[in-house]
């Protein structure tokens, strides 16, 4: 084994005695210094580097299949079937996608990047958020809003793989399998279906430089993100085989929806078809001629042939996102309570309270942390420099808590 040395030798790799080092360690029949040590990791790390080229150590056998994949997201999200079902399919196909590559294959598959759609509050960053705890690939969250053309205030298309070189640490290789999940993904449709005349500094432009990225091409990424340091190195990074996941509220797309399905429904079947039409959950007839007339080109619809939706959120589904989920909103104040050894519980009518609280502030799943937060504000003050070990909130208790608070804000959110 080797031990640190304690006579006056020599390192056997470059010849420095033991006084001009910080440290010298024996073996069985030489020497070597610290700085030695050093060079010789980072020629192991180096030399393992270019070994695992195209292995991210990942086995299809020890992945989650699609199944388990819905079943893990089901503990965090609330209904949302459709979108749960594609989003645990894609995932598994992309790991199958970069495993592939491996073996040079002769049917390449080629990517599905999908498209979500669902009113804002329903559960789209959380389902990507969720997925992305059990992803073995680089993942990143980038809003869209942020996005120009370049030469215009915000931030260039390429930024968005920034993030995702930040995630995999640098290296090229992980952020090239990485998934992408790009929000607001509605802010960069044209305006309207026709192209404009004047210049659509956050529409078309951006479109076309989207597509780029989703098409698969070689990008030049600033390693550092915006334009604040132009003299920052690029870093090339080939986009062929990140997957893209985007989510959109696409606000009014129903009524274009709507409008098709009346169009078309005219002549043939008019009547039988209109009947079964789910008004309150318009987004399931969603098709792609839908989001070309929300102003989204062709091709980038082309390069997103996943359509999948999120279901408007309900009363019961709210009532379930307040208590089910393995870290719902109640269970958070239940942990924060059980730090001061105190045993919170709630009656039944003071959650549908809190539900139908948030319904009327037309505040939906996002409302619930800020509502159930003012009713426990005066308890999370004082308990904790209080004898008590048990607190149950009624409904008369969070009435009376809510009303006291100022929670006009809360309506206007
Ligand atoms: P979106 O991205 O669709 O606008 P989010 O995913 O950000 O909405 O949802 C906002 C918050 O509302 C989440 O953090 C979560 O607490 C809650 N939420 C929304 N939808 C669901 C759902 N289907 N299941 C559980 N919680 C949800």
């Amino acid at each position: 084994m080797a031990k640190k040395s304690n006579s006056s030798n020599h390192c056997s790799f470059c010849g420095r005695s033991e006084q001009e080092v910080n440290l010298l360690i024996s073996g069985m029949t030489g020497y070597i210094c610290d700085m030695c040590a050093e060079q010789a990791h980072a020629i192991v790390d180096e030399t393992f580097k270019g070994n695992k080229k195209n292995d991210l150590g990942i086995k299809l056998e020890s992945l989650p299949k699609p199944a388990q994949i819905k079943e893990f997201l089901d503990q965090y999200v609330i209904r949302q079937e459709n979108a749960k079902r594609f989003l645990s399919v894609a995932v598994y196909n992309h790991y199958k996608r970069i495993l592939q590559k491996n073996l040079k294959d002769e049917v390449e598959i080629e990517k599905s990047n999908i498209i979500m759609v669902g009113a804002t509050g329903t559960g789209k960053t959380l389902l990507a958020r969720t997925i992305a705890k059990l992803l073995h690939v680089p993942f990143t969250i980038v809003d869209a809003t942020v996005l120009t053309e370049a030469g215009y205030v915000g931030e260039d298309i390429e930024s968005i793989l920034t993030r995702l070189l930040q995630v995999a640490d640098y290296d090229v290789n992980a952020a090239e399998r990485g998934i992408v999940f790009i929000d607001e993904i509605d802010k960069i449709a044209r305006k309207s279906d026709n192209p404009s005349i004047t210049r659509d500094v956050s529409g078309e432009g951006v479109q076309q430089g989207l597509l780029k990225l989703l098409e698969g091409s070689v990008v030049n990424v600033p390693p550092q993100g915006g334009r604040k340091h132009p003299e920052q190195r690029m870093i090339a990074v080939n986009t062929k085989n990140i997957l893209f996941i985007c989510g959109g509220a696409f606000d009014g797309i129903d009524k274009k929806i709507a409008q098709r399905l009346n169009t078309r429904v005219v002549g043939y079947a008019a009547s039988s078809q209109k009947a079964n039409i789910d008004r309150d959950n318009m987004l399931q007839y969603i098709t792609p001629l839908d989001l070309k007339s929300f102003g989204l080109i062709p091709e980038i619809i082309g390069r997103l042939p996943i359509l999948t939706y999120l279901e408007p959120l309900d009363r019961e589904a709210l009532l379930r996102i307040l208590i089910e989920p393995k870290n719902s909103i109640i269970k958070q104040y239940q942990k924060l309570f059980e730090m001061d050894g105190v045993a919170l519980s709630f009656e039944q009518e003071a959650y549908e309270y809190i539900v139908d609280k948030a319904i009327e502030f037309k505040l939906g799943a996002r409302g619930l942390r800020s509502i159930v937060e003012a009713i426990m504000i005066d308890a999370m003050f004082s308990i904790p420099s209080e004898e008590k070990k048990k607190l149950h909130v009624t409904r008369k208790y969070a009435v009376q808590q809510l009303e006291k608070s100022d929670h006009h804000h809360l309506r206007v959110a």
